[in-house]
C-alpha cells in the first residue's frame, strides 16, 4: 500500500518518506479508519485528534 500514516500527527501521506505537515518521518503501514478534513477550526475530528491542517487524515494509527 503506498498510503502511510504519520505517527505524530495521523496525516495520510502518499508515495513520500515524510509527512508534509511536521516532517516527521516516522510513517505506519497498519492504520485505520479515514477522515477528510476541511476546515479544522470547525471539526469536532480534527479537535479531537489534534488537527491543525486540513487533509486526509487516519483515525487510528499503530
Ligand atoms: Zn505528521
Amino acid at each position: 500500500m503506498a498510503e502511510k500514516a504519520c505517527r505524530d500527527c495521523n496525516r495520510i501521506v502518499e508515495d513520500e518518506s515524510e509527512c508534509p505537515v511536521c516532517r516527521n518521518n516516522d510513517l505506519s503501514d497498519s492504520w485505520s479508519g479515514l477522515v477528510v478534513i476541511y476546515d479544522p477550526e470547525d471539526s469536532e475530528i480534527a479537535d479531537k485528534i489534534g488537527i491543525s491542517t486540513p487533509g486526509r487524515y487516519a483515525v487510528r494509527v499503530k
